[in-house]
């Protein structure tokens, strides 16, 4: 059956054949914590007929997000330790995220921000935060690059984000604006000529970050929408996430890196994934995440090659942690040095 409106609830899952109704009661207990969407071209994408489905996996629920570990945590990259005013998070001297809404098209299960996105999540700024949140990018010079990110910042009406970005252009030290979405996959059809021109309202070098995780995503329809994209004069780099079970495999992950590639999208960031709430189920060991993205040396063109990252839970910021950038310690402890040169343990003591 093909829906014609997202999916939200556990009842529309049912109806949609994408769970078993016996499980409609514990889905509706994560729905009640961790917000449902899936728009009609990912229920569209979803091989039903596939228990592992991975493009399943990502966006249908499942009972087992109901289960917590120790290490998890309700903000795992540590936004709220460098937030200085709603909306901003200043973690690099040189950039900052603008996170203008808290709403996506799709909610992925495995989302890192997933305590903050959706209806019950943080919303959307209001006019004074908003203006605060612009005037404190005003007021500090060494913010070159703004990151719109959230939520999906292409959820907002061309309308609401060429506001936006008209105000960032007027800034001027600010000289790159950078955009992180699944839109171009998930509703590609809203990559139209209006949306780009508010994209590139702010009149600085514009980038779009894809996140996708799986080759299936980039559909004909979404290499179509990137293409509008990237000939209006943005640039696009991809960012997807290590999981258990959808891209945790030499193969799979090969062909997601060619696709980008294909589709003039230079990969860009691996994530490891992030220790949220619920998640344990698609988290892999470090170790199997090198052993994996070594398999794409040599075998893989150079312009496929990702960088596999780690958030350094509390805010520290990212490390490198490919094979040969960090060492194991045993027991699956590793140290991570942050960009300031401070250590951490991961996972985290405590
Ligand atoms: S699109 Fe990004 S912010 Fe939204 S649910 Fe997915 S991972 Fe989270």
């Amino acid at each position: 059956m093909t829906a014609h409106r997202p999916l939200r609830t556990a009842g529309d899952l049912v109806e949609a054949g994408l769970i078993d109704a016996s499980t409609e009661e514990a889905i509706s207990r994560v729905a009640s914590r961790y917000a449902i969407a899936i728009s009609p071209v990912v229920a569209g994408l979803i091989d039903r007929a596939d228990p592992q489905d991975p493009i399943a996996r990502q966006f249908v629920p499942d009972a087992a997000e109901l289960t917590l570990t120790p290490e998890e945590r309700a903000d795992p990259i540590g936004d709220g330790a460098h937030s200085p005013v709603t909306g901003i998070v200043h973690r690099y001297p040189d950039r900052v995220l603008l996170k203008a809404v808290h709403v996506c098209p799709v909610y992925c299960r495995f989302c890192f921000r997933r305590e903050m996105v959706g209806p019950q999540g943080l919303g959307t700024l209001t006019p004074s935060e908003l203006d605060a949140a612009i005037a404190y990018i005003a007021d500090h010079s060494e913010i070159w690059e703004v990151i719109l990110t959230g939520g999906d910042p292409l959820v907002l009406s061309p309308r609401r984000l060429g506001e936006i970005l008209e105000r960032l252009g007027a800034i001027d030290h600010v000289k790159v604006v950078r955009f992180h979405t699944r839109v171009p996959v998930v509703e590609p059809h809203r990559v139209d000529a209006d949306l780009i021109a508010a994209l590139k309202s702010s009149g600085k070098a514009t980038y779009v970050a894809l996140h996708a995780n799986h080759p299936r995503e980039l559909t004909p329809e979404a290499r179509a929408a990137a293409a509008r994209l990237i000939d209006s004069g943005i640039v696009m780099v991809s960012q997807s996430v290590l999981l258990k079970g959808v891209n945790d495999d030499p193969e799979v992950l090969a062909e997601l890196m060619r696709a980008f590639v294909e589709t003039r999208i230079k990969p860009y960031y691996l994530h490891h994934p992030d220790l949220a709430p619920g998640t344990s189920h698609f988290r892999l060991t470090i170790e199997e995440g090198q052993a994996l993205v070594a398999s794409l040396r040599g075998r893989v063109s150079g312009l496929c090659q990702p960088t596999y990252i780690l958030d350094i839970p509390g805010g520290h910021g990212k490390a490198v942690i490919s094979a040969g950038a960090i060492e194991a310690e045993g027991g699956g402890c590793y140290t991570v040095t942050d960009f300031r040169g401070n250590e951490h343990a991961y996972p985290p003591q405590g």
